[in-house]
């Protein structure tokens, strides 16, 4: 049943599922009935206490069959990414880092029972225990640049903590639902405890209403409104937001490594991604040459069109974010920017796509400097020194992620440091797209909340409960004497 009826998500009944490559709307999307999504709801809360109980091995090891699961489905998921994003390298990457995360927190099962023994406390008498609850629903909100990384990134952490999850990806790129959804519902363990659900913004604020925590993924100003609305609720919202990453480039860098990572970091997946290098500060003394290797390897760079494999780049996935990178362009251009390589927009068999686009003559009061593009597009500044270079990195309202390039990991970390972003990759670009164990936070409009890589990650979703243990005198000092006065 969809939402059309009075009880269900009007708006987002009306929204349809396009194929980027073609641009033809392919489907409706299927939003629940708000009767459907509540019961859907209390029944992953009745499910819940079985799946807290089976205990951090018990819940790994579901994980481990849910690894055997999707790699089962593994050509289903690459096939239902490729319809709604268009492109095969980056769909196939998505279910191997999937596989990853699933190896990783079904291999070290996080106990959160509790310290079997008591600890001393500041009172000899008293002996502190401590253990970690889970929030019994997780909510996870996503985008479609990543739709099935994105869509399950939070949730296994999730999982592995006891919690029950509803999972709401991108009205954009809804497909991979239906091959994950089989692949859960072979765990009998898990089949309980995690519902798919389609639906846009209206779903997606009715289950920041009834979730306990929320994990959100997407843009800053939805994260604004999530992060309000969990405010209204009582329940924390961690928020993984947009970016607007900078390169640095020193000399004594290998430069023709700085320009493969940083033209990799800037247009995989069209450049639709947070960590996309948007920005990149050369120094004045080796700008020329790096130019040159970052537009040589540019140039070379194809389109996936007219087939999956004919090139690297595939199309932009969503209309309204092309319109967003035709306007940056515009205005660059119109500001005296001009483009080295590629530099527009194009329309192509009903899709939308770019051509890796490097801009020069850019500066900071271009939109393509100062907001989030999320394309193709690589604008080069010369730098005078290292002061200078950090400067302008630090000049934005984001910090997701930065890349330093320089002579040593030693010259490149003095830099890093002094960058304001949760991630800086040395000697290379975008390394938070594979390498999820190291923790890390957002900074400013970039996120808010607990890091989501890391084993520390699955601290978002459980409280710490301690039980204070009088095992002393009979009467304690503080008492009310036995006879109250
Ligand atoms: P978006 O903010 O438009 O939508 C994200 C999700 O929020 C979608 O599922 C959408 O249906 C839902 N949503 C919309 N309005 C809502 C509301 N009022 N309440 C609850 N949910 C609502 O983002 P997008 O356009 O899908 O994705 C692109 C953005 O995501 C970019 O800004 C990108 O940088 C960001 N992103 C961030 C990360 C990260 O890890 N930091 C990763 C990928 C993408």
């Amino acid at each position: 049943m969809t939402g059309s009826d009075g009880g269900g998500f009007a708006a987002d009944a009306l929204l349809r599922v396009r194929d980027p490559r073609t641009g033809r709307d392919e489907r409706a999307l299927a939003p629940p009935t708000r009767a459907g999504l509540a019961d859907t709801l209390a029944a992953l809360r009745h499910a819940q206490p079985a799946w807290e109980a089976l205990g951090a091995a018990g819940r790994a090891a579901a994980l481990r069959e849910l690894a055997v699961q999707i790699a089962l489905v593994q050509d289903e998921l690459v096939e239902a990414l490729g319809h709604d994003t268009g492109r095969r390298t980056e769909s196939v990457m998505e279910v191997q880092a999937v596989l990853g995360g699933l190896a990783r927190w079904g291999a070290a099962p996080t106990e959160t029972g509790g310290a079997a023994a008591g600890a001393p406390t500041a009172l000899p008498w008293i002996t502190a225990r401590s253990a970690e609850r889970p929030y019994q629903l997780a909510a996870v909100i996503s985008p479609w640049n990543f739709p099935l990384l994105l869509g399950t990134i939070d949730l296994i952490p999730a999982l592995a903590a006891g919690c029950a999850a509803v999972v709401k990806p991108s009205e954009v790129t809804p497909r991979f639902l239906a091959p994950l959804r089989r692949a859960l519902d072979a765990v009998p363990a898990l089949a309980p405890v995690v519902a798919l659900v389609e639906g846009g913004a209206e779903v997606g604020a009715a289950l920041v209403d009834a979730a306990d925590v929320v994990c959100f993924t997407g843009s800053v100003a939805t994260g604004r409104a999530v992060a309000e609305r969990a405010a209204r609720a009582f329940v924390p919202a961690h928020l993984e937001l947009g970016g607007k990453d900078a390169a640095i480039v020193l000399p004594g860098a290998d430069l023709q490594r700085a320009a493969s990572a940083i033209l990799w970091g800037a247009t995989a997946n069209a450049g639709q991604s947070c960590l996309s290098i948007e920005r990149v500060y050369v120094h004045r003394k080796v700008f020329d040459e790096f130019t040159g290797l970052l537009c040589d390897r540019a140039d070379a760079l194809g389109l996936a069109w007219p087939d999956l494999d004919a090139g690297g780049i595939g199309p932009l996935i969503d209309p309204a974010q092309a319109a967003v990178i035709r306007e940056h362009l515009d205005d660059a251009y119109e500001q005296g920017a001009h483009a080295l390589v590629g530099g527009t927009v194009e329309e192509l068999g009903g899709g939308l796509w770019c051509r890796p686009t490097v801009l020069t003559a850019v500066h900071h009061g271009m939109r393509v400097m100062a907001e989030e593009t999320f394309g193709p597009i690589v604008p080069l500044m010369s730098v005078y020194d290292t002061d200078e270079a950090v400067r302008l990195a630090n000049d934005t309202s984001y910090g997701l992620s930065a890349a330093v390039f320089a002579a040593d990991e030693d010259a490149a970390l003095a830099v890093a440091r002094r960058l304001d972003a949760g991630a800086v990759s040395v000697n290379d670009a975008g390394l938070t797209a594979f390498v999820h164990d190291a923790e890390k936070n957002s900074f400013g409009m970039s996120g808010l909340g607990g890091s989501r890589m890391g084993a520390a990650s699955i601290r978002r979703f459980v409280r710490r409960q301690a039980f204070l243990v009088n095992n002393g005198p009979k009467d304690d000092p503080w008492w009310w004497d036995a006879a109250p006065r």
